[in-house]
C-alpha cells in the first residue's frame, strides 16, 4: 500500500479542563477525500488548525510526506505544501479576484516566474491567474474585487487561492458553509475533479455532501474518534447513529 501524504499520530491538544483533541490518530492517502464529521463542539477545527500550525499540539506528532512537521510555522508548513484550511479568509477584500490569485501564484515562487523580468512576469501571473478562476467557474468576475463577490463566489476564489499554491493536500474546514444547493453542487464536483491532484482532508456539515465525496469518514466526539469507515460502514455503525447521525442517517 502507498505510504499516507498526512499522518496524525496520538494528538492531544487541551483548553484548561477541556479536551479537545483527546488522543486523535488518523491517515490521509494519496488520491482520497478523508471526510471528518461529528457534531457542533466535537473538535474537528481544532484539529485542523493543528494540522495547518495554527495551534501547537500538546502531544502526539504530524507526519507529512515523511516528514515530521508537528514543530513547524504555519508558513514553514505551506511551503512543504500542507495546503490552508478555509475557515479563516486570506483574501484582499480590495483587491479583485484576479490580483488575489496573482498573488498567491507569486507567493508560491514558481521555476515558471522565477527568471521573467516584470511587464512579462506581470502577463504570466494574470494568465496564470485567469487560467484558475476558470477551473473554478469564476472567469466571469475577475476584476471584481473581492469584497463584492457573493459568499459562494468568495469561497470559491478561496479555493482558487488554495490552488494557485499547489498543495500537496487540501485542508478544508467547512468550504459547503452557507452555499445555497447550487453552489453546493458545484463544489461537489469540484472537489471530486480536485482530489486527483492532491487527497483533502475535508470537514464539512453537509451530510449528503459528506457520503457524495468521502472514500473514507472519520467520526469525532468529544474530541475523540469513535469510528473510521467508508460510507457505508459509517452510515450504518450503530454507535455513530447514536452519537452523532440519529434519525438523519435513515
Ligand atoms: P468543531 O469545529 O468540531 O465545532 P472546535 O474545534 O471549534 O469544534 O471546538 C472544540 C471545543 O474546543 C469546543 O468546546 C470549543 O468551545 C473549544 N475551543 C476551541 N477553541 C478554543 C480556544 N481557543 N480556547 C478555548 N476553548 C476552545
Ligand atoms: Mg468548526
Amino acid at each position: 500500500m502507498a505510504d499516507p501524504v498526512l499522518t496524525l499520530s496520538h494528538l492531544k491538544k487541551s483548553f484548561g479542563a477541556l479536551k479537545a483533541t483527546d488522543d486523535v490518530s488518523l491517515t490521509l492517502m494519496p488520491g482520497e477525500i478523508h471526510a471528518l464529521i461529528g457534531p457542533n463542539g466535537a473538535g474537528k477545527s481544532t484539529l485542523i488548525a493543528q494540522v495547518s500550525g495554527r495551534l501547537m499540539p500538546d502531544a502526539g506528532t504530524i507526519t507529512f510526506r515523511g516528514r515530521d512537521i508537528t514543530r513547524l510555522s504555519v508558513a514553514q508548513r505551506a511551503r512543504l505544501g500542507l495546503g490552508r484550511s478555509f475557515q479563516i479568509s486570506s483574501l484582499i477584500p480590495e483587491y479583485s479576484a484576479r490580483r488575489n490569485v496573482m498573488l498567491a501564484l507569486q507567493a508560491r515562487g514558481g521555476s515558471a516566474f522565477r527568471f521573467l523580468r516584470p511587464v512579462m512576469l506581470d502577463r504570466a501571473l494574470v494568465q496564470g491567474a485567469d487560467a484558475i478562476l476558470d477551473r473554478v467557474g469564476l472567469r466571469g468576475r475577475a476584476s471584481v474585487p473581492s469584497a463584492e463577490l457573493s459568499h459562494g463566489e468568495r469561497r470559491l476564489l478561496e479555493i482558487a487561492v488554495a490552488l494557485a499554491l499547489e498543495p500537496a493536500c487540501f485542508l478544508l474546514d467547512e468550504p459547503m458553509a452557507g452555499m445555497g444547493t447550487e453552489g453546493v453542487g458545484m463544489l461537489v464536483d469540484f472537489l471530486r475533479a480536485l482530489k486527483s491532484e492532491a487527497p483533502i482532508l475535508l470537514v464539512e456539515h453537509d451530510m449528503d455532501a459528506v457520503f457524495a465525496l468521502a472514500d473514507r469518514i472519520s467520526v469525532l466526539v468529544y474530541g475523540q474518534i469513535i469510528a473510521t469507515g467508508s460510507v457505508e460502514e459509517i452510515r450504518t455503525d450503530p454507535r455513530v447513529r447514536e452519537a452523532y447521525l440519529g434519525e438523519e442517517a435513515t
